[in-house]
């Protein structure tokens, strides 16, 4: 077309350039994408084969589905309440009345109108859903197949498609793409050894076979390269970023005799756990190497990582260090600081003039009050502060360290790469040590894949003297088990212990209900919320004289503090939330744990809310409520939390769950992340092999040199969406 796009990097051409102003619009409002890159990128879900229409009796209820079929009725009617019509289509899978029929509507279809006319054969992609008595597709999107398409065997692709840009439209604008590309403008970086080896297609002709095969395989073995390519891109700038950490200086922070450290040891009023005495040692032979310690350190909630943590700090400390300590909220934050100058007792205490033994401990977060804050800002910097305990507001720009040696990040998953380096950016001329510690056992395949950067440390058992949790599936339906668990509630805090009501949402308000409506998703009715919960407890008899109180994230930071404080301090016997108290909370008398349709959460994300309880030493029970029929898979998996309380098996569980997701299509498609075919759940061989051939790379003299195309693309690699990705998928 024009000059650009003959140029060598084609897939850095704006798309503008080669598809025109409009059509790059509608794809950077569709999508996001800029670039001719990033549209080629847009792969296919899946492909159709057009030769035969699709059985319509083996359809899957409630799927996302692509149906081939021949249009064999269509109608109009008026809408009652409003402006507009509905034109209905029914298809079938057969020529005349043998076939199964599927019904779909459109919604002031004026386009499906013109159309979709009897006797059409298209191909129509939508979830289908159950009406009155027969199966139907809403709104669904379709490409009316025309001869051609009919003639010619290629297998269509379905891409992830919006209403504004739809199938068809992205077919048709990838075909002209695929007219630009050549092995010139499209270059090559893999090594040639490499793709020999796999059996690879080059780069530009993977990209035709992925978009326009002329059989699945090809598609297939395209996809495979791809994936490949992301394992390995995403392996390399791994290994690159492990060997730059590795030429970087720290300052050594060796541990001292007779030092704080020492110390505090001294006055635990408890013995450490094996595990927590090796993962020490680990911790402590990194900090005394001048470079830096990047450890991920993974434990259970309550398996004691804040104790080995705190031993890492106060080496620190000792060597002339300072140390931060990173927590995801406020409330996680400020019950840090809380425990730990609890745990310090007189060692937080420098005394007036330093003369103390103790060392400073402070506070920072967003709320703080401007004096607090300078205060803290002013002990940060002149290093009375030896330990500085906040949320992100420590990456802020006035907040000046005099010698910062060691950075904690606790649960990593909130935070990304660059946060992690805006903190550590703050040491003067040395990088600091890190530790980042998680209570989401990270299964091997995401640990190597996603934090490859990282060496770990896990603490596998629990302190000795852990009540066990028992855990149980309420069935809400039946009413016997409905009005036990408040009775549960009720009578736990009548032994004087406390409990935890977990509800899936905040409230009722219209503007939810409307979404939920509008996207047909939900056939169950509304969850709990926390305020119908508040006013259900409220209108019991049993909780005439029970302290109730409501917590989520709308409220104002203080009022929660206030509200974890009371709850802490046990003038709350009951708190209705959100999942706000999933990370990290710790109050010992809390014995009950009630999460409100489980099934909307998680299998991670239970197994952490589940650990808020059993932690003071008195077995904690755990009620999974649900209104679903037994034998609805989602129950199955409540089934699984049941059942264990191993966090790396219920994590590959996870993961597993999560690989099901990936096949019946339900994944999110959109991310503008640069791993577009890599699941690491699907793909752990593909991983493991691009490790080794990324090892064999580097171990070869002058690879660089050889390379520089592959070095290029390699840099800035991964960054944080890339990350956030992949923990998802
Ligand atoms: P985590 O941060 O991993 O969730 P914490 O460090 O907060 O766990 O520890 C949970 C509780 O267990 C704390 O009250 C802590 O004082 C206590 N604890 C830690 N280590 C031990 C141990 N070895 N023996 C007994 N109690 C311990
Ligand atoms: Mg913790």
């Amino acid at each position: 077309m024009t000059a650009e796009t003959t140029s060598r990097d084609f897939e850095s051409s704006p798309l503008s350039v080669v598809l025109g102003a409009k059509n790059a619009t509608a794809l950077e409002k569709a999508f996001g994408y800029g670039t001719v890159g990033e549209f080629l990128r847009h792969f296919p879900r899946r492909y159709v084969e057009v030769g035969e229409l699709t059985p319509i009796a083996e359809l899957p209820f409630d799927e996302h589905v692509t149906v081939v079929a021949q249009v064999v009725n269509i109608s109009q009617r008026q809408m009652h309440s409003r402006k507009g019509f509905i034109f209905e289509v029914t298809v079938s899978d057969e020529l005349g009345d043998a076939g199964q029929q599927l019904k779909m509507t459109f919604f002031n279809g004026y386009q499906a109108r013109s159309d979709l006319l009897v006797g059409t054969i298209a191909m129509f992609s939508g979830k289908v859903g159950w009406y009155q008595d027969h199966l139907q597709l809403n709104q669904p999107d379709y490409a009316v197949l025309d001869e051609a398409s009919q003639a010619d065997p290629r297998p269509i692709p379905i891409y992830p498609a919006s209403a504004k840009m739809p199938n068809k439209k992205i077919r048709d604008l990838m075909a002209h793409l695929l007219e630009q590309m050549t092995q010139e403008n499209l270059p090559e970086f893999l090594p040639q050894e490499l793709l020999d080896t796999h059996h690879y297609p080059i780069r530009h002709q993977a990209y035709a076979n992925r978009h326009s095969p002329r059989e699945l395989k090809h598609a297939y073995v395209a996809r495979q390269r791809f994936a490949f390519e992301e394992a390995f891109l995403l392996q390399l700038s791994l290994a690159e970023r492990n060997r730059q950490i590795g030429t970087q200086h720290s300052v050594a922070r060796p541990r001292r005799s007779g030092g704080l450290a020492d110390k505090f040891d001294a006055q635990l009023p408890f013995i450490l756990t094996d595990d927590q005495q090796q993962v020490g040692r680990e911790i402590s032979q990194d900090l005394e190497l001048n470079h830096p310690m990047h450890r991920l350190l993974q434990g259970e909630v309550g398996s004691g990582k804040t104790v080995v943590a705190l031993r890492a700090i106060l080496q620190v400390i000792d060597a002339g260090g300072q140390a931060a300590l990173l927590a995801p909220t406020e409330v996680l934050a400020a019950q840090h600081y809380a425990s730990i100058t609890k745990m310090l007792g007189a060692l937080a205490d420098p005394g007036l003039f330093n003369e103390g033994e103790g060392t400073g401990v402070a506070l920072l977060t967003g709320s703080a009050k401007t004096a607090q804050r300078r205060e803290a800002l002013l002990g940060i910097a002149s290093g009375e502060t030896g330990l500085i305990v906040g949320t992100h507001a420590l990456l802020g720009e006035q907040v000046r360290f005099a010698e910062l040696g060691l950075v904690v990040i606790d649960e990593q998953h909130r935070f990304g790469v660059e946060q992690r380096d805006a903190l550590r950016a703050k040491a003067n001329d040395s990088v600091p040590h890190t530790l980042v510690m998680t209570a989401t056992p990270i299964p091997r395949t995401v640990a190597m894949t996603v934090f490859g950067d990282l060496d770990t440390s896990t603490i596998k058992h629990l302190p000795v003297g852990r009540a066990p949790i028992s855990t149980h599936i309420v069935p809400m339906q039946l009413s016997g088990y409905r009005n036990r668990l408040y009775t549960r509630i009720s009578e736990e805090v009548a032994k004087g212990h406390q409990v935890y009501v977990v509800c899936p949402r905040i409230s009722d308000s219209a503007g939810e209900q409307g979404v939920l409506l509008a996207t047909y998703e939900d056939t169950s009715g509304q969850s709990m919320s926390v305020e119908k919960m508040l006013e259900l407890l409220g209108g019991l008899p049993d909780f005439e004289s029970i302290r109730v109180q409501g917590l989520h994230s709308q409220l104002d930071s203080n009022d929660k503090q206030g509200i974890m404080d009371d709850f802490a301090a046990g003038d709350i016997d009951v708190l209705v939330s959100t999942t706000v108290i999933e990370v990290g909370v710790d109050v010992h008398n809390a014995t009950l744990m009630v999460i409100m349709d489980a099934e909307r959460f998680g299998i991670s994300q239970l197994h952490q809310l589940r650990g808020r309880v059993g932690r003071g030493g008195l077995p904690g029970t755990c009620l999974l409520s649900t209104w679903l029929d037994a034998d609805h898979p989602s129950v199955n998996r409540l089934r699984v939390i049941e059942s264990t309380l191993d966090g790396f098996e219920l994590a590959e569980a996870d993961l597993a769950e999560r690989k099901e997701g990936n096949i019946l299509g339900v994944q999110q498609s959109g991310s503008q992340s640069a791993l577009r075919e890599l699941s690491i759940i699907r793909d752990r061989a593909l991983i493991e092999k691009a490790r080794d051939d990324v090892r064999a790379l580097m171990a070869m003299p002058a690879w660089r040199e050889k390379y520089p195309v592959l070095l290029a693309t390699t840099k800035n690699w991964v960054d944080e969406s890339t990350r956030e990705f992949l923990n998802k998928n």
